[in-house]
């Protein structure tokens, strides 16, 4: 259970109580209750609370892994299209739902970020991947080939039906990523120099030419 599922109750419920408080209104010429003002001020606390509870986790979190590994490898995340709602009318609407509330929950753009600095602070390299070259969760990390339906989140157990290679799902985009980053992923136009890596020193560079990977020999 995320931080945020643990307090949401609390925020829900006060924010419950300032709802009963004679809220402002400008049209009516209303002020807003002393009660109302108390409310508002215990919501926003507690919300700040939440935030900043978040935050110490993701720098604990980011540190722990950054103090780990020299290299990082991980993909470029566009948390707007995870994100994304589902079809409507999609059985997997809850689903959906569900699952981006927690993404934004631990806020993984901010995790990606912070493990990208951290390790580059203490003189290690990222490699963030392009996701949609690499494919990492669509991809058989045995043979390269990529399955479309793969893609489906609730298919959480992977068996490639070109060379019968199982996997779970989180486990092989993992896979998948390391063995690009090492250059030892099977399949066509992935070599590393083919997937516009960039790396956290090229990006630092503000250079946009990633041929600077070439020069890392893995
Ligand atoms: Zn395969």
């Amino acid at each position: 259970m995320t931080i945020t599922e643990q307090k949401e109750q609390e925020v829900k419920r006060k924010s419950k109580l300032r709802r009963r408080k004679v809220a402002p209104n400008r049209n009516k010429k209303i002020k807003p209750s002393n009660r109302w003002k108390k409310a508002r001020k215990a919501v926003s606390r507690l919300q700040r609370k939440v935030s900043n509870q978040r935050l110490d986790w993701q720098h604990k979190v980011t540190s722990d892994i950054a103090s780990r590994y020299e290299i990082g490898v991980t993909e470029e995340l566009r948390v707007r299209n995870l994100t994304r709602k589902a079809k409507k009318g999609s059985k997997r609407n809850r689903q959906k739902a569900g699952l981006n509330k927690s993404i934004l929950d631990v806020g993984m753009s901010t995790l990606n970020k912070m493990i990208g600095y951290k390790i580059e602070a203490k003189g290690g390299l990222l490699l963030v991947l392009d996701t949609k070259k690499v494919k990492p969760s669509q991809r058989c990390p045995n043979c390269g080939k990529v399955h479309k339906h793969w893609a489906e989140l609730s298919n959480r157990h992977h068996v490639c039906d070109a060379c019968g290679f199982e996997i779970e799902r989180d486990q092989g985009s993992a896979l998948v990523m390391y063995q690009v980053a090492i250059n030892q992923q099977p399949g066509d136009g992935i070599a590393l120099v083919n997937v516009d890596a960039s790396s956290s020193t090229s990006k630092r560079r503000n250079c946009k030419d990633t041929g600077s990977l070439k020069q890392l020999h893995f």
